[in-house]
């Protein structure tokens, strides 16, 4: 699938950093070690809903380490999924009585243009599922083939004899090891999460599903001897990963909600399929956003969607700004102050550029390259450039700051 159109990224004198994330493995904040091609995998969104704050701080603090390892030197692979089947966008398209496909459809466009207002860099690989269906049922076929599955009896099959399939964890030595997380945790949020716990005939209430056989009324694909049906989510993510990056790729990004099950069980079936541990070597999670109190989230029903303040008239580089202004690992909760003052900072810095000239742009563009890479602490970049453009007035254009707040920030008047 075509992603949206990419804008335009200024190379920038000089070298940044090494991009250093926070691990929660070893609790410190640690260099990445990476080779010529940093290669990087954020999942993508699931097209039923436009996207609210929350999606948008994920994908603009993916899209900052990826300038962080361009501007280190490395190129980037970066990949990204789109979910265009699963349940919750089949239920509320059977809820709204629309099309499945023709909500997908809508909402992946409206999520191009607010990527491309936001000025988010474009995945390299940007992967439907739908267009990929023969993909995932491979993925499948090979761990059936490696005896690490089993079949779950399937009443509503709409096949007669037709049976959903399952990971058989039991046989994974490496689970848990993604998301470091103990058992009692991962049951605590599994159903919440998309898991089926309950589900008849599971061998652990924690295996996930691989394969969901036809439902009438339901989309399915041809796929031999798996029966008619569509994969579960986290196969689509583990497939595509392995297409695109191949096993031990740099970093696995997304929100908090994914450390478990999706990150865990994405990893867990590749390592079944591969037996070539880890999936990925890092993980970084962006923190939850709040509003009115509580998650940001669709069941919730208190979105603040990017598209509505767009359609408000908002400058889109503002709102880039209230995101860069919190540190992605901690939570907090969109204001309409927030907004405000960052249409004021917009405006400040705006205005700086046009006259407070280049004579500190080395200084400023390497301390910006260094908050950066230290865990990516844009927050600590945008202090940086609010000092500076208290700075005087030389009556003259910044040019060299102006491409570094672009290159690095993504923010551009
Ligand atoms: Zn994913």
């Amino acid at each position: 699938m075509a992603p949206w159109t990419s804008p335009n990224l200024p190379d920038l004198q000089g070298k940044g950093r090494a991009l250093a994330l926070w691990q929660a493995n070893t609790s410190t904040v640690t260099t990445l070690e990476v080779g010529e091609t940093a290669r990087m995998y954020v999942c993508g969104i699931t097209p039923y809903d436009a996207t609210h704050l929350g999606h948008a701080a994920t994908y603009v603090t993916f899209d900052l380490a990826g300038r962080v390892l361009r501007d280190a030197g490395h190129e980037v692979r970066y990949v990204q999924n789109v979910t265009d089947v699963d349940d919750p966008l089949l239920d509320r398209a059977t809820r709204d009585g629309v099309d499945w496909r023709d909500l997908a459809t809508g909402e992946i466009e409206l999520f191009h243009s607010d990527m491309t207002a936001l000025r988010v860099l474009p995945p390299d690989h940007y992967v439907s599922v739908v267009e990929t269906m023969d993909r995932h049922v491979a993925t499948i076929q090979g761990l059936v083939a490696n005896g690490v599955t089993y079949r779950v009896p399937t009443p509503d099959a709409a096949e007669a004899g037709a049976q959903d399939i399952y990971l058989d964890l039991s046989t994974q030595g490496t689970f848990g090891a993604a998301s470091g997380w103990d058992r009692a945790q991962m049951l605590e949020v599994f159903a919440e999460r998309g898991g089926d716990p309950e589900r008849a005939g599971k061998r652990d209430e924690l295996d996930p599903l691989l394969w969901r056989v036809e439902r009438e009324g339901e989309p399915a694909w041809d796929a031999g001897e798996l029966r008619r049906g569509r994969p579960g989510w986290h196969v689509e993510c583990t497939t595509i990963a392995l297409d695109h990056l191949g096993m031990g790729f740099d970093l696995q990004g997304g929100g908090t909600d994914l450390i478990f099950p999706h990150h865990e069980m994405s990893a867990v079936q590749a390592v079944a399929l591969t037996d070539d541990p880890p999936f990925a070597r890092t993980y970084a999670h962006q923190a939850m956003v709040g509003y009115d109190g509580e998650k940001m989230s669709k069941s919730k029903g208190n979105l603040v969607r990017v598209s509505d303040l767009l359609r408000a008239g908002v400058d889109p580089m503002a709102i880039r700004l209230v995101l860069l202004d919190q540190h992605y690992r901690t939570p907090w909760e969109y204001t309409a102050g927030l907004l405000d003052s960052a249409v004021k900072r917009w405006d400040r810095w705006t205005r700086a550029l046009a006259c407070r000239g280049d004579e500190d742009a080395d200084t400023l563009i390497e301390g910006m390259r260094a908050a950066l890479a230290n865990d990516l602490d844009s927050a600590g970049a945008v202090r940086l450039v609010d000092e500076w453009a208290g700075g005087p007035d030389q009556g003259a254009p910044s040019p060299r700051i102006a491409d570094a707040v672009d290159a690095l920030l993504g923010l551009r008047a």
